[in-house]
């Protein structure tokens, strides 16, 4: 994950990889509607929910429309989700954010699809409470296409991150079944994390399991001091742990260099 040094050309695809995230936040917001509900992602086109109508192009620009429409549908006025344009805006950042970090390179390309994926996997983690197992397999085959096109981590990498990922949740899971008698981990965020192994290599995943842990810790405390009485309350996991992923892609590097440094005596 070695960050590569600004060059003169990254202004020009600015704007044009801002547009790409858009659109493909677009897509996004489709597959977080229909996948959980079993449905194609191509099929049919995209129509309004309330009345059935079929939206055409000037109704389906990423933000543009939901400004220009103020929010509401053009032929019903019924209320467009605020969801739409948020993942768009999300997505086309993240993009932006990645060419500052990784600069134009096949690295761009690896972490753009990781983190469009852990869009769909959080935001549907969010509002239906599961991760369905289409919206993983989304990331394990372009990461599958990357390794075997050696673009991505190393396969011995890739495996054993794999199993990192994958294996720390499912021994967390039965812990927490066993001890507190209660569900920790869901199948879905098992899967997600040894999806996530792939990308990162071993040492990245188990950085991204302390982020999302910090994480799940302060989100937990917070929900405690908000409500006492809601100890119980379910934290979806998948949110967290793609953070942590997310995290790692960004920071991961100037972690492991500081880590290196400052306690290993290593380093230059
Ligand atoms: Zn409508």
């Amino acid at each position: 994950m070695t960050p590569v040094v600004y060059s003169r050309w990254i202004p020009g695809f600015i704007l044009p990889l801002f547009m790409l995230g858009l659109t493909v936040g677009s897509f996004l917001n489709v597959c977080i509607d229909r996948i959980p509900r079993n449905r194609s992602v191509v099929t049919p086109r995209s129509h309004c929910e309330s009345c059935g109508r079929s939206l055409g192009l000037p109704d389906l620009i990423p933000v543009f429309s939901f400004l220009i429409l103020k929010g509401r549908c053009r032929y019903c006025q019924s209320p467009l989700n605020p969801r739409m344009p948020f993942v768009e805006l999300i997505t086309g950042s993240l993009y932006v954010a990645l060419l500052f970090r990784f600069g134009a390179q096949w690295r761009l390309l690896l972490y753009g699809i990781l983190a469009s994926v852990l869009i769909v996997v959080s935001i549907t983690d969010l509002e239906w409470m599961v991760i369905p197992d289409p919206a993983v397999v989304l990331g394990v085959c372009p990461a599958m296409i990357f390794i075997f096109l050696g673009q991505g981590p190393n396969v011995f990498d890739a495996l054993t991150g794999a199993l990192t990922g994958g294996g720390f949740l499912l021994i967390m899971g039965f812990f927490s079944k066993w001890i507190l008698k209660k569900e920790g981990m869901g199948g879905g965020d098992i899967k997600l994390m040894a999806m996530s192994g792939l990308y990162l290599g071993w040492r990245y995943t188990l950085l991204a399991l302390v982020f999302a842990s910090a994480l799940g810790g302060a989100a937990a405390l917070a929900l405690v001091l908000k409500d006492r009485k809601n100890l119980q309350a379910e934290i979806p996991f998948g949110p967290l742990l793609s953070i942590g992923v997310l995290c790692v892609v960004f920071f991961g590097n100037s972690v492991v260099d500081f880590y290196t440094r400052h306690f290993l005596g290593m380093g230059s």
